[in-house]
Formats: C-alpha cells, structure tokens, sequence
C-alpha cells in the first residue's frame, strides 16, 4: 500500500497544472467558470463524483469520492481573484492544495481499505463572503464531519481569531400627514429612527470591550412639511466573541422593535450583507495537522493570533462543523495580501514548494481521522465543548 506522501509525488504535475491554470485564468467572484471547469475535469479524472449544480451559486460544485459508511472529510477550495489584482489573495495556492489533498487522500482511502468519504467542496466568492454561507444554506456540508483548508500568508499562525460581523437595514414606518396642517394624525417614523439611534448611543456604554455598532441614517424623510412615513438606518455590528456577539446582535435588535413602540410605527429588519463568523478553531484538529507539519519541516509558526480586521466566510462554515483554517508561510514576510508584492508571490518557486507541503499535511490530517474513527469523537466533543 502506498503512503500519502507517495500518492503525493504522483499527483503533483495535475497539482501545478491547476494552480498555472487558476493563476494564469483569474476570475472575479461569481464568474469563476474556467476554474470550476478545470477543477470538473482534473476531479472526474480521479474518480470523483461531481455534483455541478447547487442553488443559487453557479460556479460553486461538490465533489465527492466514497469507500463506504465512515469518517467524512471536507475539504474546501476557493478560487476567486481580485478585481484588477489577479490572484493576490493566493486563492489559486488554495484552489490547487485543496485540490491535491482531496485527490491523495481520496485514493489513500480507496487503496488502505478504511471505510469513509472525502468531499471537493468548490466554494467561490470567498472575497465577498458569498460563497460558503451560499452553500451552508444549500446543505452542502450536511454530509460532512470536519472540514479544512489552509490558507497562503507571510507567516504561519495555526489558529487565528476572527471578527464576528452582521449588518442591518433597519427601516421604520409610520404615516404621512402635513406637518403643519394636522401633525397629530401622523405617526413619524423619524422618531423612530432617532429613538433607535440615541438608545444605541446608550446602550454602548453597557458593552463589553471590543464591541462595535456603528450606524448611518439612509432615509430620513421626503420634505421638511410631511411627517416622515419611512425612515431607515443600517448598522453593523462586530464582536469577535461569537457567543457574546449573538447576545449583542439580539440587544440592539430589541432596541430597534422597541423604538419603533416608542413612536408608534412598525420596524423592518433585514440582513443587507452576508453574515461573517469568527473561525471557532478546533483544536484537535489543529494537533494533528500540527504534528504534520512539523515533519514536513515548517517550523517556524505561531499557534494562534488575532488577525487585523481580517475575515474570512471559512469563519462560517466552522460554526457549523469543527473546521480548521491555518495560515501558511507562503510568501516574503513583507508581503501582505491584496498587494503587487503578493500577487508575484503567488505563483513563486517558494509558494509552490510550499503548496505541495501543505498539500501533504490536510491529506494526512484526514487520513489520520479516517484510519482512527475515535479521533472524530475528540473533534466533536472539542467542538460542542467550546462556544
Ligand atoms: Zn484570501
């Protein structure tokens, strides 16, 4: 039987054809069609079983490779570019690791005789948060147990903490009447808005360090001699704490139906972007993936750290279903995403030394569960355990 590493060094020209043809196509998020394409064709290769249409997402696929009732491991890919910039956020790296380490792995279990699944997930639009809560709602990750990925940075840090972030349009209604003629037959929705706006203001004293609302008026009225009969805001709302941060998001809400008591109208809520979750890193997981990649001789790392104002939607899907998501030295240490700099990096000698690294560890992480189906009952039980 082979091991992971020698099924990895077979597999590496179809590893570097995808990552030339992602670099060298780039694709804004929600037209990644080549991507997804080439991604079809490498996969069916190997024997997966793709699933081309999920709702709601055209580029995104699910693709999977099955040796019985077992351990399920997710592995996602994204593939986005920037507008303008290539692929300097690296997604091609990304595309092309979770690739190999889905195809490795996927014939290690066919060859070993362990029974469990691997699973493709293409998620896109990654840069706009699209992508993985798209598909969290369309189900894809029902049939997984863990999913992973990693992604290219300046330095490694094992498990980094995120902001969580929702935003809101928050629109009031009352009724319209002359504002001179007969005021008191009106109901004002700016009342309203003013009422949610200054309760807030108050409200911040109460919360707890790190705690973000901010907020600005969209609609205060038509003219100055009507009674306003809609007024809107939209805030958004950051604490990087998930539990606390629902806590937070469910008090200014109230705030927003009891303004609108308050002034007599009624309240709208609705969601203007797509929700982003701190990544909830689990941490058995990231022992095994550690142990990993140490042999493979990175060992310069740091285990965890707050990243910027950095998220990322993987965030979301790691609420959901115990995740990792390390950063992976790929690039020059004075190389931060998004740049010129980054982008040279991207396909760099180095980064693909690297790739091929990193390619190795997910597929031995999840061979490692697949071989040892207890080790899925720590993951689970770190996962419930820690909020
Ligand atoms: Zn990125």
């Amino acid at each position: 039987m082979k091991t992971i590493q020698e099924i990895l060094e077979e597999k590496k020209a179809s590893i570097l054809e995808l990552e030339k043809f992602l670099y060298a196509n780039p694709e804004i998020e929600m037209e990644e069609y080549k991507a997804k394409e080439k991604f079809i064709e490498l996969l069916e290769k190997e024997g997966f079983e793709v699933e081309k249409d999920i709702e709601g997402l055209p580029t995104a696929f699910v693709a999977h490779k099955s040796n019985g009732e077992g351990p399920s491991i997710g592995i996602c890919a994204e593939y986005d570019a920037l507008p303008g910039l290539g692929h300097a956020c690296g997604h091609n790296l990304i595309g092309a690791m979770s690739y190999g380490a889905a195809a490795v792995l996927a014939e290690w279990l066919m060859q070993s005789g362990h029974k469990g699944s691997v699973y493709l997930l293409g998620t896109p639009a990654e840069e706009t948060g699209r992508g993985k809560p798209g598909m969290l709602k369309a189900g894809c990750f029902k049939n997984v147990d863990v999913a992973m990925m990693a992604h290219p940075m300046k330095s490694t840090t094992l498990m980094s903490k995120l902001v969580n972030l929702e935003g809101y349009d928050i629109t009031f209604h009352g009724r319209a009447m002359h504002a001179a003629e007969a005021p008191w037959n009106g109901v004002n929705a700016l009342d309203a808005a003013a009422i949610f706006y200054n309760a807030v203001a108050m409200l911040r004293q109460q919360l707890r360090d790190g705690s973000r609302v901010h907020m600005i008026v969209t609609d205060g009225g038509d003219a100055v001699n009507i009674i306003p009969e809609r007024a809107a805001l939209r805030v958004e709302i950051r604490h990087s704490d998930f539990k606390y941060f629902r806590e937070l998001v469910n008090k200014v809400l109230a705030v927003a139906e009891q303004a609108a008591k308050a002034a007599g109208c009624t309240v709208d809520i609705e969601m203007f972007e797509p929700p982003i979750y701190c990544m909830k890193n689990n941490k058995p997981m990231i022992e095994l993936f550690k142990r990993h990649m140490l042999d493979a001789g990175i060992t310069e790392y740091v285990e965890e750290a707050a990243t910027g104002g950095g998220c990322t939607d993987m965030g979301n899907v790691s609420q959901e279903v115990p995740s990792i998501h390390p950063w992976m030295k790929m690039a020059r240490p004075t190389s931060d995403g998004h740049t010129l700099e980054f982008l040279e990096d991207a396909d760099s000698p180095y980064a693909i030394e690297q790739m091929y690294k990193v390619v190795g560890c997910l597929a031995e992480t999840g061979a490692d569960i697949i071989a040892e189906p207890k080790l899925l009952d720590g993951t689970k039980a770190a996962f419930a355990a820690e909020d």
